[in-house]
């Protein structure tokens, strides 16, 4: 397999490049555009917290984090996930990006507002200016949580409309991910109208790994976003 999914509002735009890559895709994915060669690929070590790195020189060594923003061009951002939900931003305006990993940790630490706030304060975007992806996750109806899970997010204020009763079982719960980062994204200032979101669910589909489904034999998927010039 050897999909390559992307947004058709971010392939309006002319500076970037971006995609979510299924299972297969990864590294020789990349390595096959032309145009590609000379860009250089940026990983984060993932941690499930909410550091974000802002990126003005290209690091010598592996960063630890789940965010990066960035406004220089030719430089990958990827993110790695098997289930976790991947978000891609892209301020027009101001010509910067950002790719973000949200698990639940991250959501529940608020990364993905963080990152918005992050692009005001040190590149003086403004929010309605964002255009956000959320790319192929574990969706609302497959992703079964505990009270573990359920809890810190009451405590943190979050909805509890997030969490739907599992049938049957008691104190289990589907969360719902993407809304849970929507939800962060509207609190920011970011339009609903440039929220969007690609409706795959990485544990019902099977060209896409789930970390869920398939345990230690799941692959990562790529998420990736650069600016061209
Ligand atoms: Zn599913």
């Amino acid at each position: 397999m050897n999909e390559l999914i992307t947004i058709p509002r971010f392939e309006r735009i002319a500076f970037i490049y971006h995609g979510f890559g299924a299972a297969g895709w990864g590294e020789k994915g990349l390595e096959k555009r032309e145009e590609w060669q000379d860009f250089k690929r940026l990983y984060l070590r993932q941690v499930h917290s909410d550091i974000i790195h802002v990126i003005s020189d290209v690091p010598g060594q592996t960063l630890r984090g789940d965010a990066m923003i960035t406004g220089l061009p030719r430089l990958f951002l990827i993110i790695k996930t098997a289930d976790c939900l991947p978000v891609l931003l892209v301020d027009e305006k101001k010509r910067v990006i950002a790719a973000v990993h949200c698990g639940w940790k991250g959501t529940l630490l608020r990364l993905l507002e963080k990152v918005v706030s992050g692009m005001k304060t040190q590149f003086g975007c403004n929010p309605v200016d964002l255009i956000a992806a959320f790319g192929p996750s574990i969706s609302g109806r497959c992703y079964e949580v505990g009270e573990d899970v359920r809890g810190p997010f009451r405590d943190n204020c979050f909805p509890d409309k997030l969490f739907r009763p599992v049938p049957g079982q008691s104190r289990k719960y589907f969360l719902d991910l993407r809304e849970a980062n929507c939800l962060q994204l509207r609190r920011q200032g970011v339009g609903d109208r440039n929220i969007f979101s690609i409706d795959i669910c990485t544990h019902c589909d099977r060209r896409f790994p789930s970390y869920r489904r398939d345990r230690a034999a799941a692959g990562r998927m790529f998420s990736f976003i650069a600016l061209s010039r």
